[in-house]
């Protein structure tokens, strides 16, 4: 079956072109000359080179020539220009078609136009280079997983943090990065999220090259193409470990807050005593002012002075009474009892009182034994009157000289009890004071109320305990109270409260 040559090569779905063994351009197919918009004639010979970008012809042309000289098939690229003037980016492929005898007679040859997927690529190239790029210049760690989860890339600050490779970093799931406490959780959230196709935030901490695990806020977010597909994750790193302390801190800071708040509710509470005893003592000061007038009467109208004096008994009952009511209140109502470290509690009321010491030049020395046993107590109201003795302490010095203000609280174990003391560098207690200094109303500062005292008795009395005043052989007062061990409360039952026996062991010395 004979064929008409050009007729073949017009109808092949490629542009076709064949040449002579010298490479000299013979006959080029339909779809070739209307590509180039050359005629056979207009590129027959090395007329095609026309066609040719001038720039990339001389090693076009160098590449024509060692195929040519090796015999063999080869491959060229150039750019051409199209019938429309557009150059565009071609590939060719050649074969030399051999005689009988192995000579080669002609070269054959195809020319693909591979602009567009060039093109293509390179924007593919690029696309890959600018997230490379973005991922590089983010100023976090990161690191892409594919959909799988599989990690493809980590920009420098992940590989600087973690200290590792690339490869190490892969596989992260069985190794340290993640704290072991923090391990299953961010798997777990990073597994829901790619199963519910939604984005993540987990908080974990992450081990720093020095060994050091920082908190992170892992952020997950999932790439997408058009047609909403994943193509990618791309996970955030986000150090939030200043944040954290800082949270903790603050809640710390807040913790106090409250308990300080608490604390000085036995100032309110003594401001609203003086609200409640006001009447009845200015009441009795009228009365007693009145009966005054009645004796100077000349002579005296004793009935009337009697009956003066009667009314200020009952004022002076009424004011008393007020006072009995807040004491039972701590009698009656049972404190809210909890196991409690007396040196915890009592540490943290010298937090609160260093301020007021530095203030007024106290010099705060405080000596705790170590491993005190717990006390069943109310550590609010415990804490009110270790409160209490301090600020009375602080107080009574405010005459010492600068210097000579010294203020000394131990704790410590005697037999079955925990005791707290409180010692200054003050005046001391005269007689009298010491026999009445927790009576309710008994003051010796112009502005005092005189029911400090008073409710702290009551208080540690609630407690199955004691408190003393005594004052100490080197001058200054020295406030004591002690408080049952919680084992000496429940096997024992209640004991008469003692006196501390002995002076204070003291281990553990924190000196302000
Ligand atoms: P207030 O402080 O309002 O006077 P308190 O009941 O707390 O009420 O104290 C009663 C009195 O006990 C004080 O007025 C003071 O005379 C005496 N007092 C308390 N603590 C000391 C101390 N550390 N040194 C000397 N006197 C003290």
């Amino acid at each position: 079956m004979e064929f008409d040559l050009s007729r073949v090569l017009d109808a092949l779905p490629a542009m076709v072109w064949i040449a002579l063994p010298d490479g000299q351009l013979e006959l080029i197919n339909r779809r070739w000359s209307e590509y180039t918009g050359l005629s056979l004639d207009e590129a027959r010979g090395s007329e095609w080179q026309t066609a040719a970008y001038p720039d990339d012809l001389p090693a076009l042309l160098e590449r024509w020539r060692s195929i040519l000289a090796s015999g063999q098939s080869g491959e060229m690229d150039a750019r051409v220009r199209r019938f429309d003037g557009q150059y565009r980016r071609v590939r060719v492929q050649c074969s030399p078609m051999l005689d009988d005898a192995g000579r080669i007679i002609k070269w054959c040859g195809t020319v693909t136009d591979v602009e567009d997927f060039r093109r293509a690529e390179e924007v593919l190239r690029r696309r890959e280079l600018d997230f490379q790029l973005i991922v590089d210049s983010i100023p976090l760690p990161v690191a892409v997983t594919a959909p799988s989860g599989e990690v493809e890339g980590l920009n420098q600050l992940t590989l600087d943090y973690f200290g590792k490779t690339f490869e190490e970093l892969k596989g992260w799931k069985t190794s340290d990065v993640v704290h072991p406490d923090d391990l299953e959780r961010t798997i777990a959230e990073q597994l829901a999220a790619h199963q519910g196709d939604h984005a993540y935030n987990v908080e974990s901490r992450h081990r720093r090259a020095d060994g050091v695990y920082r908190w992170y806020n892992v952020l997950g977010l999932p790439l997408r193409d058009q047609q909403g597909n994943i193509l990618r994750w791309l996970h955030l790193l986000i150090d939030i470990d200043d944040r954290r302390r800082a949270e903790a801190a603050l809640q710390a800071a807040n913790d106090r807050l409250a308990r300080a708040s608490q604390v000085a509710s036995l100032v309110e509470l003594s401001a609203s005593i003086a609200h409640e005893v006001n009447q009845p003592i200015a009441a009795a000061l009228a009365n007693a002012q009145a009966a005054l007038r009645w004796l100077r009467r000349d002579p005296p109208d004793l009935a009337e002075v009697r009956e003066a004096l009667d009314d200020v008994v009952k004022d002076g009952t009424r004011a008393g009474n007020v006072i009995d009511r807040i004491r039972s209140l701590f009698k009656n109502a049972p404190p809210s009892l909890e196991n409690l470290d007396i040196t915890d509690a009592l540490s943290e009321i010298v937090a609160l009182s260093r301020g007021k010491a530095l203030k007024n030049g106290v010099f705060l020395q405080v000596q705790l034994s170590e491993g005190l046993p717990t006390v069943r107590g109310d550590r609010v109201q415990l804490q009110q009157v270790m409160l209490n003795l301090i600020t009375n302490a602080i107080e009574a010095m405010s005459d010492v000289d600068d210097g000579n203000r010294n203020l000394r609280i131990t704790a410590g174990r005697d037999d079955d009890n925990v005791f707290v003391s409180v010692q200054d560098s003050g005046p001391g207690l005269t007689q009298v004071t010491l026999e009445r200094v927790f009576e309710p109303f008994y003051t010796t500062k112009p502005t005092g109320l005189g029911v400090g005292l008073s409710i702290c008795r009551s208080i540690i009395e609630a407690h199955k305990g004691g408190l003393w005043a005594t004052n100490a052989a080197k001058g200054g007062a020295v406030f004591s109270f002690t408080v049952p061990i919680t084992s000496a409360t429940s096997s024992k039952g209640v004991r008469d409260p003692v006196m501390p026996s002995q002076a204070p062991q003291p281990l553990a010395d924190i000196t302000s």
